[in-house]
């Protein structure tokens, strides 16, 4: 039988508080497990007392501060653009100056430090779709390009058929589930090459370890050894 203990327990680390569920299990060691919602859930024997899980959850706080950071990090930022002219818009990480001219012929494209917007209305909300469409379409071909070169990257691994789907998601770049499938926002594609292959890298993991154990990330650090840095230049760029 298994029993998720509620309410929570709480232990005190530094100026944070750190809430945590217990889940008792015939097992002979303690697990901690840090979701993406960022809640800790702690797997213990079923004779450990409360104090002690406490002690152990204290000797981690550091490693599961590090998670739920982790997480944390990991939610796109970009600020709201009202689709004028003179905005900036970001492409492969880089800055581009919107230019709207109004087309009986509609399409969009990049020259030189601007991104040409020919639209047959003059409408903010014309070109958001136009710009839109343009965006998913270009994330769809680059990623899926990137992909494969990812993959190739893992060939001592023996990578499960992977399907690659791009869906908007409020809070996450990517996810994978158990079956082999990626989801990712196709608000990607305004950020590095590099941010998108890391990306790509820790879902590819994933699709190995489900968690972040630290089994995940030495594969992780063997696969990409500078993901620290592309990770924080993804923080960067898109806030
Ligand atoms: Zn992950």
């Amino acid at each position: 039988m298994e029993s998720e203990v509620l309410p929570k327990e709480r232990i005190r680390f530094g100026s944070r508080d750190i809430a945590y569920s217990i889940l008792y299990k015939e097992r002979k060691s303690v697990g901690i497990t840090v979701r993406p919602d960022q809640s800790v859930l702690v797997t213990s024997p079923p004779n450990l007392s409360v104090a002690k899980l406490n002690v152990l959850v204290k000797q981690k706080a550091g490693w599961i501060i590090k998670q739920q950071s982790y997480f944390l990090s990991f939610q796109p930022l970009t600020p709201p653009r009202k689709f004028v002219g003179g905005e900036t818009h970001l492409y492969l990480g880089r800055q581009y100056r919107l230019k709207i001219i109004v087309s009986k012929k509609e399409s969009v494209h990049l020259k030189g430090h601007y991104i040409f917007v020919y639209t047959k209305m003059k409408d903010s909300k014309r070109v958001k779709q136009l710009m839109n469409n343009w965006y998913r379409h270009n994330a769809a071909v680059k990623i899926e390009s990137y992909l494969h070169e990812c993959k190739k990257l893992f060939v001592r691994h023996h990578l499960k058929e992977i399907k690659v789907e791009l869906r908007s998601m409020d809070k996450r770049w990517g996810s994978c589930s158990i079956k082999g499938k990626i989801i990712l926002n196709p608000e990607l594609i305004k950020a590095p090459k590099r941010c998108i292959e890391y990306v790509l890298v820790h879902e590819l993991c994933h699709t190995k370890y489900p968690n972040h154990s630290s089994a995940f990330f030495d594969l992780q650090s063997q696969i990409m050894p500078d993901w620290v840095k592309w990770k924080s230049k993804l923080e960067k760029v898109m806030s």
